[in-house]
């Protein structure tokens, strides 16, 4: 009974091990890939308890204590927040422009992160 090649139909000897025409392998040993196990990944960028800080409070802190770098500190930037108490106070209270429109960038969205490169939270 002669045997066809199940890949390209051509007729395959008896013996044979693979398809003189397309060398495909005979005798129903067809290779079967294996199934892939496909990991579940979870979107949780900011799993492990960190908390996101709030950019309202950010903003009005810095807006009405930015002198004192309350919005700075609170978001993380400690360096930030005593470059702008030291602005202040060698200005004497000229330099507080600086955080107070630091404070409307926070509102306003312009700082998106907190020190931590956590998004801050509306
Ligand atoms: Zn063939």
């Amino acid at each position: 009974m002669a045997k066809f090649c199940t890949s390209c139909g051509a007729p395959v000897e008896e013996g044979q091990n693979n398809c003189t025409s397309c060398g495909a392998p005979i005798g129903g040993a067809q290779t079967q890939a294996q199934p892939n196990f496909q990991q579940q990944q979870f979107q949780q960028p900011y799993a492990g308890g960190v908390e996101q800080k709030s950019k309202m409070v950010a903003g009005l802190l810095q807006l009405f204590l930015g002198g004192f770098g309350v919005g700075r500190f609170y978001l993380g930037y400690s360096g930030m927040a005593v470059a702008q108490i030291l602005v202040t106070i060698f200005t004497c209270g000229i330099g507080g422009i600086w955080p107070f429109i630091d404070g409307i960038m926070i509102l306003t969205g312009s700082v998106k992160t907190d020190a931590n490169g956590v998004p801050l939270k509306d």
